[in-house]
């Protein structure tokens, strides 16, 4: 079964893939980072693969957390992983773009030639331009990409409710359904509505902070059409 693009937002997806080097990395997105096509295919080798590398794998090396070490299921993960050999990474979204940051390193990393092979034969697909030993950042082409976005008349993005400061993602359509004219400035934007306090907000366009409605005067909004 494959991942859906409404999957890949609610799930916290662990992937594994390989840098041009062959050593292993793993990649949590947490609902925002970009999840490569190879990955979505099949649910069940995703499956597979976080059983192995949690579970399965040996114990080969030391690892060292670049991060505050907390009692969590990330660090844990990390902790886990980077002591058998592997690099580990976690979702960042930063100026729009949705990247891996590392997060933790092994002292000795293993390769794709010490994977059994029925493990290494669903790697083989995951090879990623980046060199892991050097790069701090993996950047990777989502699965659903823009294009399809477009087609599609949707695109999902980040916003903070302006009330209760809760971040969450929402889907804006291609078309904006209000401008804003404002000191003598065009806010481009859609109406929503915050999944953690149900307020109406406004989203404006290239700007994170949702905002309240109510900072505006009527007459400078137009509505073009009423949303949902
Ligand atoms: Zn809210």
């Amino acid at each position: 079964m494959k991942f859906s693009e409404t999957d890949l937002i609610c799930e916290d997806i662990m992937w594994f893939g390989i840098d041009k080097n062959g050593y292993i990395f793993e990649c949590t997105s947490a609902g925002v980072g970009n999840v490569p096509s190879f990955v979505c295919e099949s649910r069940e080798e995703t499956d597979m693969l976080e059983e192995y590398f949690l579970n399965t794998a040996a114990k080969t090396t030391v690892g060292k957390i670049l991060i505050k070490d907390e009692e969590n299921d990330l660090c844990n993960d990390c902790k886990t992983l980077s002591s058998k050999g592997i690099f580990c990474y976690d979702a960042v979204i930063e100026d729009n773009h949705h990247d891996y940051i590392k997060i933790a390193e092994p002292e000795e990393p293993i390769t794709i030639n010490d994977l059994p092979d029925k493990i290494k034969s669903i790697m083989e697909s995951h090879k990623v331009d980046v060199d892991v030993t050097t790069e701090i950042d993996i950047n990777v082409q989502h699965a659903y990409s823009d294009e399809e976005e477009q087609d599609s008349g949707y695109r999902f993005r980040q916003v903070i409710c302006p009330f209760c400061k809760h971040q969450y993602m929402t889907r804006v359509y291609n078309e904006y359904d209000l401008i804003i004219k404002h000191n003598g400035e065009l806010l481009y934007g859609w109406k929503d509505r915050c999944t953690k306090c149900d307020s109406w907000i406004y989203v404006i366009d290239n700007q994170l902070e949702g905002v309240d409605p109510s900072s505006f005067p009527e007459d400078e909004i137009t509505e073009h059409f009423i949303l949902r």
